[in-house]
């Protein structure tokens, strides 16, 4: 299922012109227009999935093995030293295209990519809580 009005849908089906680093019959790989280092991509899929949760199963174990291909190739070309992966689901994490996307993010030593947050420390309530409601 493809979205009119959803810009990834016409960007991975080519519908709007994109700096493509990869494609194959699931997905198209973009250089990000704002990216957070040199070489940041998006992985999307070409059908339409809100984000995750919604994401189709065989397209989420393909997902992984696109950007372990897409990483390998790129850390060659870019020679960074590092690689972030990033998926938002949601606004309050941050997601501000409500097609599924994988960040690919490459990492310099010494650069200013803020991915981090504050350290908390889990409380044995949480840890039973949480491990509880599992079973
Ligand atoms: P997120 O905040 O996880 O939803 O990420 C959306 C990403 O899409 C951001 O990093 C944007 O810079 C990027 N983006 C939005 N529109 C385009 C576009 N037309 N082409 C390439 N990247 C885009
Ligand atoms: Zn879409």
């Amino acid at each position: 299922m493809r979205d009119n009005d959803c810009i990834f849908c016409k960007i991975a089906n080519g519908e709007i012109p994109a700096a493509t680093v990869y494609e194959d019959a699931d997905f198209r790989v973009i250089l990000d227009l704002s990216p957070a280092s040199k070489g940041h991509a998006l992985i999307l899929p070409k059908e339409h999935y809100e984000n995750l949760f919604e994401l189709d199963d065989e397209i989420a174990a393909k997902v992984l093995l696109v950007a372990k291909k897409i990483t390998f190739k790129m850390k060659e070309i870019l020679k960074c030293d590092g690689y972030n992966l990033v998926q938002n689901n949601g606004e309050v994490a941050g997601q501000t295209v409500n097609h599924f996307h994988l960040h690919l993010i490459p990492r310099y030593e010494g650069d200013h990519v803020g991915i981090q947050w504050n350290p908390g420390t889990l409380s044995e309530e949480v840890k039973e809580e949480i491990l509880s409601k599992l079973q």
